[in-house]
């Protein structure tokens, strides 16, 4: 039996986790979040308006009702769990921590009251815990609230609004290189410098990321995990 755990249950995580359920029938496979509820930045960061895009979670939960695949919610990696721990019980790690934080513009007057990343914002506005406490002061706002939140949310703001946050930095360093930024690199292939642990999603690169990314990367990095359980499942062999 092989034994994975991936990190995260957003897009990233949820993919990698299909396809390896597929892939390796004799697998248990551990998704551990955070928070109490799966599906990463769809739940907590797409606006509750994106009706379709939000939609992706009715296969998301097709994925997690698969029999070798168990949700582990209230686990954080770095406080609950170490890498030390998971390392002694699973054959495969993947990290798909996402980027939760908003990235910093370096403007002036950033870091005044009543200045918000859209990311805390629509953090707050769809529940994540995290940010449930965030003082906005819509009281003040125009008569049209809506017209308050649009200079946030206008245009297309999941274009690289995100940053990890400094406890993803903290956790990674006793395992994989990780970059100034705090993202956890790997090549194409997903890999980090980590035989056995890969990166996917949106901790693994700044760039444009969106959901059909960390899918993608979900993808490869479920494969080449397989070809890795290829592999010592072949070198196994040769040495009995
Ligand atoms: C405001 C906003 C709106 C967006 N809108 C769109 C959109 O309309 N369309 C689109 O395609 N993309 C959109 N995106 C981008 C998209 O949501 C992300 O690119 C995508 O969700 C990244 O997937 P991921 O699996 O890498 O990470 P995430 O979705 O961020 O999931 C990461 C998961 O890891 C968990 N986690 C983090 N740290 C730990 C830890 N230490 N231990 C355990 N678990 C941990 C988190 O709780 C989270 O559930 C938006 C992003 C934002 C911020």
């Amino acid at each position: 039996m092989v034994h994975i755990a991936i990190i995260g249950s957003g897009p990233s995580g949820c993919y990698v986790a299909d396809i390896l359920a597929k892939k390796i029938p004799d697998s248990q496979i551990d998704l551990f979040d955070k928070l109490p509820t799966p599906f990463g930045l769809v739940r907590a960061g797409v606006a509750p308006d994106h009706l379709h895009t939000k939609n992706i979670t009715r296969q998301f939960e097709r994925i997690l009702s698969r029999e070798n695949i168990r949700f582990a919610g209230n686990i954080n990696l770095g406080t609950d769990i170490s890498y030390a721990e998971l390392k002694q019980h699973y054959h495969i790690i993947v990290i798909a921590s996402g980027a939760p934080l908003d990235n910093k513009l370096n403007i002036e007057g950033e870091s005044l009251n009543g200045v918000y990343g859209a990311g805390e914002i629509s953090r707050w506005y769809n529940g994540h815990p995290e940010f449930a406490g965030l003082q906005i002061p819509y009281e003040a706002a125009p008569d049209n609230v809506s017209e308050f939140f649009r200079t946030g949310f206008g245009s297309n703001l999941s274009v690289n609004i995100s940053a990890p946050s400094t406890e993803t930095t903290s956790y990674n360093l006793s395992f994989a290189r990780t970059n100034e930024e705090g993202y956890i690199p790997s090549n194409e292939n997903m890999e980090t410098s980590v035989p056995g642990v890969y990166s996917a999603g949106d901790i693994r690169v700044k760039d444009l990321r969106q959901i059909v990314t960390a899918t993608g990367d979900g993808s490869i990095a479920a494969e080449q995990a397989q070809k890795f359980v290829e592999e010592i499942n072949e070198k196994t062999k040769v040495a009995k």
